[in-house]
């Protein structure tokens, strides 16, 4: 059952059974709160209440689903049952060298146990391989979840490490006739599966209700949250354990500021990932991991410096005639390469004149790839045949184009430290394109590899008639030109307290603090730095969520005896 918020009297009272020992001051009490209501935490109310606990489900937002409803909704699970069933392979100890080389690539030496990573570490990613296909198999088996696979090659498919390049990938079953941006995402749609199966097993959700800080009794163990819901605040018990799946921080402008590696203009994680967990976990003494890392991805700075909550951001910069270009015309990364690593180019530091001198990339394109009626939903910030975006910079030449892109930096000098263009920008610009001409008339980017990778051919769609590649063609000799401003964004943040194989939140020096749990963005990732394939996010979240919502279930029951 959802329950509205604040507004309506339908939400007050108490909710819950009331068991022995838990006296009058208790609004709500439950076997398990979970808190969040996007992938993690609905799979850990499934998991939880499939046990046989009563769970409560709270979520900030007047809505349900968080960043997950925003998605995609693809979860990418290694040795999945749909890859199995195909006859594809995911052998273990190979899929462990993909995950450690690539979370932790500096740590990484195939020859030792555990892959040169802390045992800790390497602990989480195997429980990931183990855990992540039995909570789906499960999830299916008790009608939570209808998935089906999805062809998309892993981020890193061309690393050695990758021995089972595609299948981990597997999606929502979408209805017939579902229509891209008209009907719900394919992220909604699992988030609405697994809700519906949670409050089929009595699970109740409850909207517009902030978990503000944790309860603990005198053996502090925690044992209920102070929520906040309108301007009161409510107790809510806990008889097992409190499960946080809050998401991550990034539209916490101090938490991003302190923590985040590099400067971060905004993203499109739901507007309820503001840390909260962050600033708990630290009232309770948890140990907090990943901080400087994210999911990263590319904005449109006109618009993040507006709203930094984005609704769309740049995943798979369209067109073949295109380039992104720095302050001085010159390529610094393959366009084409997905979005998690290709967003980290805007971190460079120069320690010469001591700036960040990719914090503003450019990205240009000729008039044929305006024109191409494709509607690939990769196809964002090029805006359809037609129609004209206001931060779509437009000029019949490179001059021109250089000087309108000036005005608009003045503008955004407010959020960049006065970032302008090199003089030497039309020059460098006119040079890049002329190189890139070359290049893309041999359909071969010598200085970036530019679609080279399994996912970037796959993405890339059909070439245009006559052409060799679709990622690569020489620019018109006439404008008009355009161009985009971009900085960095991220789906969402990956940092937070850390946690153990039972998904329960550790202290800096390992003890578990009963009775809380944490998994998705709102925890360390155990990712670290990686972005493994499509589904990367949410296959975590669901496999940590799930182990939340069972160890949780499954745990002693507390008293909350106070003094
Ligand atoms: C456009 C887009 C497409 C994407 N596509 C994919 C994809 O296909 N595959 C993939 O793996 N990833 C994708 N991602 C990323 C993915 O959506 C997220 O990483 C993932 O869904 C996060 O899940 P979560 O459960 O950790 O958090 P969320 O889904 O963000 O849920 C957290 C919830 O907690 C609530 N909350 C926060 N604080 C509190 C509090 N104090 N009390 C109560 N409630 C609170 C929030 O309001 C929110 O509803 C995409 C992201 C975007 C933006």
């Amino acid at each position: 059952m959802t329950q509205p918020g604040p507004g309506s009297d339908r939400s007050r009272g108490r909710r819950g059974d009331q068991p022995e020992g838990w006296g009058d001051e208790w609004d709500s009490v439950a076997d398990v709160i979970v808190v969040g209501t996007g992938v993690a935490g609905m799979t850990a109310a499934v998991a939880a209440a499939s046990r046989g606990a009563s769970v409560i489900v709270l979520e900030r937002s007047a809505f349900t689903g968080g960043t997950t409803a925003k998605s995609g909704g693809v979860l990418w699970i290694p040795n999945n049952s749909l890859m199995r069933e195909r006859g594809l392979v995911d052998d273990r100890a190979d899929a462990l060298r993909y995950l450690a080389r690539t979370a932790y690539p500096t740590r990484y030496n195939p020859e030792h146990e555990t892959l040169g990573l802390p045992t800790d570490k390497h602990a989480l990613l195997e429980t990931f391989y183990d855990t992540g296909s039995v909570a789906i198999e499960e999830l299916i088996s008790m009608g939570a979840l209808a998935l089906e696979a999805v062809d998309y090659p892993d981020y890193y498919a061309d690393l050695p490490e990758d021995t089972a390049p595609s299948g981990r990938a597997v999606q929502p079953v979408f209805p017939p006739g579902w229509r891209r941006g008209i009907d719900p995402t394919g992220g909604q749609l699992l988030v609405d599966q697994l809700q519906a199966a949670a409050e089929r097993l009595g699970a109740t959700v409850l909207l517009e209700h902030r978990a503000a800080h944790v309860v603990r009794n005198d053996q502090l163990e925690v044992i209920g949250l102070e929520v906040q819901v309108g301007r009161r605040t409510e107790l809510f018990g806990a008889r097992r354990g409190v499960v946080f799946c809050s998401g991550g921080f990034l539209h916490n402008k101090r938490l991003a500021l302190e923590f985040l590696r590099g400067p971060v203009m905004g993203g499109a994680a739901a507007e309820g990932s503001r840390g909260d967990f962050v600033d708990i976990g630290i009232e309770v003494g948890a140990q907090l991991g990943n901080m400087t890392h994210a999911w990263w991805d590319q904005v449109v700075a006109e618009l993040a410096v507006r709203v930094p909550e984005t609704v769309r951001d740049v995943y798979e910069p369209f067109g073949d005639s295109m380039v992104i270009v720095d302050r001085r015309g010159q390529r610094v990364v393959n366009e084409k390469i997905p979005y998690n690593e290709r967003a980290q180019v805007h971190f460079a530091w120069d320690p010469v004149r001591r700036e960040y001198p990719n914090l503003l990339l450019f990205m240009v394109w000729d008039e044929a790839v305006a024109a191409n009626p494709d509607p690939t939903r990769f196809r964002f910030p090029v805006p359809p045949p037609g129609e004209r975006y206001e931060f779509v910079i437009r000029a019949p030449t490179f001059e021109a184009l250089a000087d309108e892109v000036s005005q608009r930096l003045e503008k955004l000098a407010p959020w960049t430290g006065g970032f302008q263009l090199d003089p030497f920008f039309v020059t460098g610009l006119a040079a890049t394109v002329e190189r890139f001409n070359v290049m893309a008339d041999e359909a071969r980017d010598r200085d970036f590899h530019r679609g080279e990778t399994p996912i970037e051919e796959v993405w890339a769609g059909t070439p245009r008639p006559g052409a060799r590649t679709a990622t690569m063609h020489p620019f018109a000799p006439e404008g008009p030109y355009h161009c985009v401003i971009l900085g960095a964004g991220a789906l969402d943040t990956k940092g937070g307290p850390v946690i153990d194989p039972s998904a329960r939140v550790l202290t800096p020096s390992g003890e578990p603090i009963p009775g809380l749990y944490g998994a998705g963005n709102c925890i360390a990732s155990p990712a670290g730095q990686a972005y493994w394939g499509a589904g990367g996010t949410i296959g975590l979240a669901l496999t940590y969520g799930f182990i939340a919502g069972r160890e949780a279930a499954t745990g002693p029951a507390r008293s909350p005896a106070v003094g």
